[in-house]
């Protein structure tokens, strides 16, 4: 077939390019079939489709790299970079992740057998085929590719590593509820990163101050590779990190914030652990909010509006934030991460004498720091909070951790000294929404349409959705798995039949647990990677169609 294939692309050599589409089906290289999935009408629309299967019997992974999901999802992972690099400078594309490791379509391991998801820039000289090009890719680079993740070129000693990496890291979040702790950095992690636009590990040569933890939080945990390792237990409740301007304070949070994923090895940040259903909390001027409970936080606006049923197609940096902590409980969070940086300040704090000048029935807004008490020990909802700026959360927190040139310390006595006595606000948990399915549709001109600009915005339908707010999406084929989890949503009726926002997301992460995230694709030509329920959901309330029931 292969030599078919060979012969069919000769063949075709200086026709019009859109032959090409006769090559449409499946290819039997005797050791694994290519599949031509979808093919590109020009030379300059995207990229054609292709998959690969290679039988299990031919791809001979150990059982160790792939017996259990995490493992499979990690030696996928794995092979999804070797491709990666074996393939530079061929037409053939492969999508791959950054520091992260994310369950993506590009690479699934299915019962031992291996199945690739690529994309080709079918050659062209103008509008005609290039056929010895074609071939050259199709013919010598992808059978090259196969033998390059298998055994023996195939390292499996280091894909068996890798596999143990993830699933150190995994098994530390797993431990963290039994451990009192929403989150854990292991003593030697590097957390800055190379630049503000590069994730890669800042350097140790010199630079980097490894992570060190202070005696008093120093957590020991048994993992199933690693043994034992130590490091700063965060506990339960509610976490201060103080600390002068640049001495680490947003690049510890930020670790924590990437904490929900498992990392690569090397990267800095493998022992970095948070719970899983962590979302950082941010202001986002502008953004629209549809019938939202932020009565909590908000209360007498002089519009007069309804606070506890609130919508607006512009929010303020305040009512934006309020929206962004109602929006993820009702997702299902109950770990907050908060930094100063990105913060409404009035949201946040208000000290005596702007209370003494603005009174009480002035000020619509209930700081948080009346309300992270309560929602703590009512709610079980846990914050961890950089403020370097302000004393007023040494009054309500729990623990306090102070950065002094990247090395933490445990300052909660210090700070208790210097505490005030103050009255918690009443936190009421805002009520769950149900989404008109209808209002989330991804048909523009009745063809279903799912685009990303960047890690900025997710083109659904007709609407672009702005995701720079949202933090923790980490990875562009995570943008279009956000789409792609709405679509789900909408069209396979999990929004259907009076089901809360909440339950459907429950039935959204159901079907990736059992599906993976091809779960999400059906018939979708193009990369994608497995979202959180707290981003999908983020991403459906920043829908600007969206409507809601109570
Ligand atoms: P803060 O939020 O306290 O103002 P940042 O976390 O923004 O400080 O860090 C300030 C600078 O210090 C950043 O450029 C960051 O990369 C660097 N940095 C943070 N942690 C470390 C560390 N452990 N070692 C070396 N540099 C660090
Ligand atoms: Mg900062």
């Amino acid at each position: 077939d292969d030599a078919r294939l060979a012969a069919e692309l000769r063949d075709m050599s200086g026709a019009s390019y859109g032959r090409y589409k006769s090559l449409q089906g499946d290819w039997d290289y005797g050791d694994f079939t290519l599949t031509v999935d979808r093919v590109q009408s020009d030379p300059f629309a995207p990229p054609s489709r292709v998959s690969v299967l290679i039988p299990a019997d031919v791809a001979e992974l150990p059982d160790s790299a792939w017996r259990s999901p995490v493992r499979r999802r990690a030696t996928a992972d794995f092979l999804a970079r070797r491709a990666y690099r074996v393939l530079k400078g061929s037409r053939l594309r492969i999508d791959v992740g950054g520091q992260e490791v994310i369950d993506r379509a590009s690479v699934q391991i299915e019962e031992g057998d291996l199945r690739l998801r690529l994309g080709i820039e079918l050659p062209g000289h103008g509008r005609r085929i290039d056929g010895r090009t074609a071939e050259h890719e199709l013919c010598d680079r992808l059978p090259d590719l196969v033998d390059a993740l298998r055994w023996p070129e195939l390292d499996t000693r280091a894909a068996v590593a890798f596999a143990d990496t993830v699933e150190d890291t995994t098994a530390l979040r797993d431990r963290l509820p039994d451990l009192g702790l929403v989150a854990f950095v292991a003593d030697g992690s590097v957390l800055p990163r190379r630049s503000g636009v590069s994730d890669l590990p800042m350097d140790g040569e010199g630079n980097a101050v490894p992570f060190a933890s202070p005696d008093s939080l120093r957590v020991t945990v048994r993992l199933p590779h690693r043994g034992e390792v130590r490091g700063m237990g965060v506990p339960e409740g509610i976490t201060l990190i103080v600390g002068g301007g640049f001495h680490g304070k947003s690049t510890l949070l930020h670790a924590l914030e990437r904490g929900v994923y498992d990392h690569i090895p090397g990267d800095g940040r493998e022992l970095v652990a948070t719970r899983p259903d962590a979302v950082k909390i941010r202001a986002e001027e502008g953004r629209r909010v549809e019938r939202t409970d932020v009565a909590s936080f908000v209360r007498n606006l002089p519009t007069g509006a309804d606070t506890g049923d609130f919508s607006t197609d512009n929010a303020s940096g305040s009512t934006s934030q309020a929206a962004n902590i109602a929006e993820a409980l009702e997702a299902g969070s109950a770990t907050l991460l908060v930094d100063e940086d990105t913060t409404a300040t009035n949201l946040m704090i208000r000290d005596a004498r702007m209370q003494a000048l603005v009174h009480g029935d002035r000020e619509p807004l209930t700081p948080f720091v009346d309300l992270v008490r309560p929602l703590h020990r009512e709610h079980g909802v846990s914050t961890v909070l950089v403020m370097g700026g302000s004393g007023d959360y040494f009054d309500v927190a729990d623990t306090v951790i102070m950065l002094d040139g990247y090395r933490p310390s445990d300052v909660t006595e210090r700070a208790r000294g210097l505490a005030a006595e103050r009255t918690d606000a009443e936190f009421t948990v805002p009520a769950h929404r149900v989404v008109d399915p209808r209002s989330v549709d991804a048909t523009a001109r009745g063809r279903a349409r799912l685009k990303r600009r960047d890690m900025d915005v997710l083109t659904f339908g007709e609407h672009d959705i702005d995701v720079r707010g949202l933090a923790q999406l980490v990875d562009p084929g995570q943008v279009i798995g956000v789409g792609l989890a709405m679509r789900l949503l909408a069209e396979d009726g999990l929004l259907d039949t009076g089901r809360t926002l909440a339950q459907a997301l429950d039935a959204l992460d159901e079907r990736l647990a059992s599906g993976g995230v091809t779960a999400l694709g059906r018939g979708y030509a193009g990369d994608y990677a497995r979202p959180r329920r707290f981003e999908v959901a983020a991403a459906l309330n920043r829908l600007r169609t969206l409507r809601v029931a109570r």
